[in-house]
């Protein structure tokens, strides 16, 4: 009726049209996703790529809006607990834009130059020794320096994964690995999460059945629940990895942010065979908008790893890399990293406090012993993607669960991020959350 309005032209003359595209092979249906027309015809298309690839395509754009979740802090709303990123006052800027003015200073053919593709050597050797401080054993040959952590995850997904491939993640988890093994054509499988990480008897039986390449997990302050993954645990699905020779991809942005004790032994540390690839994004601890992380992986996978990043972008920029040196090396770093939890620690108090005194019985959370996150279970008759319209409303955004669920989605849970704002802007927003869940279960 649209088109026939558009077009000027009488309805019987469009449903023909349709019937004509339908029958040659230009149209298709997707159950819940509508009806498509298609440049090329579907054989030709299925021909050359594949059934999967066309399938592939079409939820590459479905899922294009869940990352865009991470953008919400960009949105003119006031109270950010949907940006699980640190309020740059706790962040050292001045040091490294003084960093940054020297280098200029002292070396301006830093930007006159090409890196090394696998990084600057300085910078991973310093690497090398701040991971050995966490017992991350690796060495300089052995680390990749990557455009974030969030670049890691891509280098693997398209060297490792291609259409139809398996591969295993938390349910739920991070948004933005959704999205790269989705856009891979990837078939994502998915573990509930428990208070000690990755349902490890429900792993195992899927392990048995499909016989996964990935294994994607957060094992400490798993984002979004800040679940820690037990040490038993690390163990049996490195064992599992072993068993059925697929890749384990370690995403560990933030196990420096601990409350409490240390965090267990990474599984980095406890791999033997050089099946874990581990990811450290310096984002969470140190500055986002340097875009810095390193992979480190063994033998021949690193290789391949190296090559794809070649085949991206020819290295990371060189400026960035060497303006975190000197922090990354000096004690500088480890006394950031002791006001970091000190801070972070009073707002994870507060927000739980306010949680504590001000939501109603029937919403639930386990305390977070690190990490940026409370993760809250509302009842199952609440949808957190309403309940975001209401606090948008209130100029205040947060994680709804949906974004985090790569199959069946779950809509009765939402992330509170405390490591944006400050404890008047946390003080705000979480009693403004409280009272909207009140009146939501109150309805
Ligand atoms: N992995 C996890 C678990 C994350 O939470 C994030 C950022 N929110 C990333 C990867 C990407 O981080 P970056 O690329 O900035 O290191």
């Amino acid at each position: 009726r649209e088109l026939s309005k558009q077009l000027g032209v009488s309805l019987v003359t469009v449903v023909k049209a349709y019937q004509k595209l339908e029958h040659d092979g230009f149209i298709t249906s997707v159950q819940g996703k509508g009806t498509f027309i298609r440049k090329t015809k579907i054989e030709e298309a299925e021909k050359k790529e594949g059934t999967l690839l066309y399938d592939w395509q079409l939820s590459v754009q479905d899922y294009l809006p869940r990352s865009q979740f991470a953008r919400f802090h960009q949105v003119p709303e006031k109270i950010h607990l949907s940006s699980n990123m640190i309020d740059p006052g706790l962040l050292p800027n001045r040091y490294l834009v003084q960093e940054i003015h020297r280098m200029f200073s002292e070396d301006p053919k830093v930007l006159s130059q090409y890196g090394e593709i696998q990084g600057d050597r300085a910078l991973r050797q310093a690497m090398v020794e701040y991971l050995q401080r966490m017992d991350v054993p690796t060495s300089p040959d052995n680390i990749l320096v990557t455009s974030g952590s969030q670049q890691g995850i891509d280098l693997v997904a398209r060297t490792f994964v291609g259409p139809g491939d398996v591969v295993v993640m938390e349910a739920p988890t991070y948004p933005g690995a959704i999205d790269v093994f989705r856009g891979r054509g990837a078939t994502i499988l998915t573990v509930p999460v428990d208070s000690d990480g990755m349902r490890i008897e429900l792993l195992q039986n899927l392990c048995d059945k499909y016989k996964p390449k990935i294994i994607y997990t957060v094992p400490t302050f798993h984002n979004p629940t800040g679940a820690v993954m037990s040490l038993k645990r690390r163990r049996q699905i490195l064992e599992l990895a072993r068993s059925i020779q697929c890749l384990v991809i370690e995403d560990d942005p933030c196990s420096e942010i601990y409350f409490e004790k240390k965090p267990p032994a990474s599984m980095k540390s406890l791999d033997q065979d050089g099946h874990v690839i581990y990811l450290k994004g310096l984002s969470k601890i140190l500055a986002p908008g340097c875009r810095i992380g390193i992979l480190a992986a063994s033998g021949s996978i690193f290789k391949r790893l190296l090559a794809a990043k070649a085949n991206t972008d020819l290295g990371s920029p060189l400026l960035t890399q060497k303006a975190i040196i000197p922090f990354i090396t000096s004690k500088r770093m480890m006394d950031h990293l002791k006001k970091l939890r000190t801070a972070l620690k009073i707002r994870r108090d507060l927000v739980l406090e306010i949680l504590s005194q001000q939501s109603p019985e029937e919403v639930s959370w386990f305390i977070p012993k690190g990490g940026l996150n409370v993760w809250l279970t509302l009842p199952s008759w609440i949808n957190t993607d309403h309940l975001l319209i209401e606090a948008k409303k209130e100029q205040i955004t947060f994680l709804p669960g949906s974004a985090c669920y790569p199959t069946e989605q779950e809509n009765h849970h939402l992330r509170l991020s405390f490591s944006y704002m400050n404890e008047q802007q946390l003080t705000q927003g979480v009693t403004t959350i409280c009272n909207l869940l009140q009146s939501a279960i109150a309805l």
